[in-house]
């Protein structure tokens, strides 16, 4: 055995192609500008779309919470774990997404592994988009029904592997709302078009939209009014609703069968109180906050069309969610690291999560951020842009 060699090998080689990974220290993540390895930068990196981790109310109830009820839920929810606050958290959860059931679920990780795989028999089919989330491959995987993968958006592809089962055959068309890469949107009205016309179950993630699209925050889907036409419908609130967990929404039918097959939910330790008392009350407080919604959205656009205004590629990004293609790998490390000198803090990402040569630095915006921090940043991003021929 030469585990020791083979695997430092396997480090040193993604050392030299610049895609080894490493962990920094970070604090105040919550807010817009957060300390990275001790230094103060602009946080252009969060999942706190809507400011709620910081959030003073939602920080006074969890930490009542956790006085009143404890730090840890001691069980899973089918043994003693199954706190009350699971009640309410979960019935604000199903007024909220105006659906007839729902189940609250430790992560959004979780979610993708535990619904997919507990749903899909062995002789199923999945179709998923290619930009899906890691967590919804392995649930594809771990399900070991067969995996067809559609090119990002590409219903007509999408269709030919369709056209090809069995009509009768147990399948899923599963997709992001929000792509968490490109920040584009899926076509979710083709997408219901052929899930009716091929008998198939459509599953929709909306990580990042939960939160941030629809009237009351519902999610992409509602949206485009296409929620009742979706048979699964998860999203999380570790993004958009500041806390931890992840969710599901279905019929009556598609709940009970996950309490009773999903291995996530059986088999791990349910949420802690304090975590359920803060989804609770971000569900009720996100469905009033259309003026931070709205704001959000004002920062994307400012952000995005200034990016783009300076000749940057941002994909097809149409969210909060806004990508500049730098390229290649190395260019796009050097790229992050004079980010990081100039005080901002935001992610490369590498292939193998996009394809090669199209590595990019990702940006998310917050409701939080200002205008003078926004524009501060354009400015340094441009200039590093041009420092290092991205744009001219
Ligand atoms: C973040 C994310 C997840 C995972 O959710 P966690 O709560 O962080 O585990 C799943 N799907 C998508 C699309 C995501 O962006």
């Amino acid at each position: 055995m030469y585990w020791e060699e083979d695997i430092k090998d396997e480090l040193a080689y993604l050392d030299d192609i610049f895609q080894k990974r490493h962990l920094v220290i970070t604090e105040f993540a919550e807010q817009p500008w957060l300390t990275v390895n001790g230094r103060k930068m602009l946080n252009l990196a969060s999942n706190n779309y809507l400011g709620y981790a910081g959030d003073e109310e939602l920080k006074k109830t969890m930490s009542d919470a956790v006085m009143t009820y404890g730090v840890g839920a001691t069980a899973s929810r089918l043994i003693v774990g199954n706190h009350s606050l699971y009640e309410k958290a979960e019935r604000a959860l199903v007024n909220w997404k105006e659906a007839e059931a729902g189940l609250i679920i430790n992560s959004g990780y979780n979610a993708n592994l535990g619904i997919i795989s507990a749903l899909v028999p062995r002789n199923g089919f999945i179709f998923s988009d290619k930009l899906n989330h890691a967590s919804i491959i392995d649930g594809a995987l771990l399900s070991r029904a067969k995996l067809q993968r559609y090119r990002h958006n590409d219903v007509n592809h999408l269709e030919s592997l369709l056209k090809k089962v069995p009509f009768e055959s147990r399948k899923l068309i599963v997709t992001d709302t929000v792509f968490s890469m490109d920040g584009d949107f899926a076509k979710l009205e083709e997408l219901v078009k052929l899930k009716e016309q091929y008998n198939t179950l459509l599953m929709v993630d909306e990580a990042h939209a939960s939160g941030v699209y629809g009237k009351n925050g519902e999610g992409y889907s509602y949206f485009l009014d296409l929620q009742d036409k979706i048979d699964i419908q998860m999203g999380t609130f570790s993004k958009a609703l500041g806390s931890f967990g992840a969710y599901v929404t279905g019929k009556q039918w598609l709940i009970d069968y996950l309490k009773n097959r999903m291995r996530g939910l059986i088999y791990s330790t349910a949420l802690p109180p304090a975590i359920l008392g803060a989804i609770k009350a971000a569900i009720e407080k996100v469905q009033q906050d259309t003026d931070r919604r709205l704001l959000l959205q004002q920062n994307a656009t400012f952000f995005r069309k200034a990016l783009t205004y300076e000749g940057f590629d941002t994909c097809k990004s149409q969210s909060q969610i806004i990508p500049i293609v730098t390229g290649e790998n190395k260019r796009t490390m050097q790229f992050a690291e004079r980010l990081q000198e100039e005080g901002i803090a935001a992610i490369a990402v590498r292939p193998p999560t996009v394809p090669q040569n199209k590595a990019r630095i990702r940006f998310t915006v917050t409701a939080d951020h200002t205008r003078e921090d926004l524009d501060w940043a354009i400015k340094k991003v441009s200039q590093i842009g041009k420092e290092m021929g991205v744009i001219q």
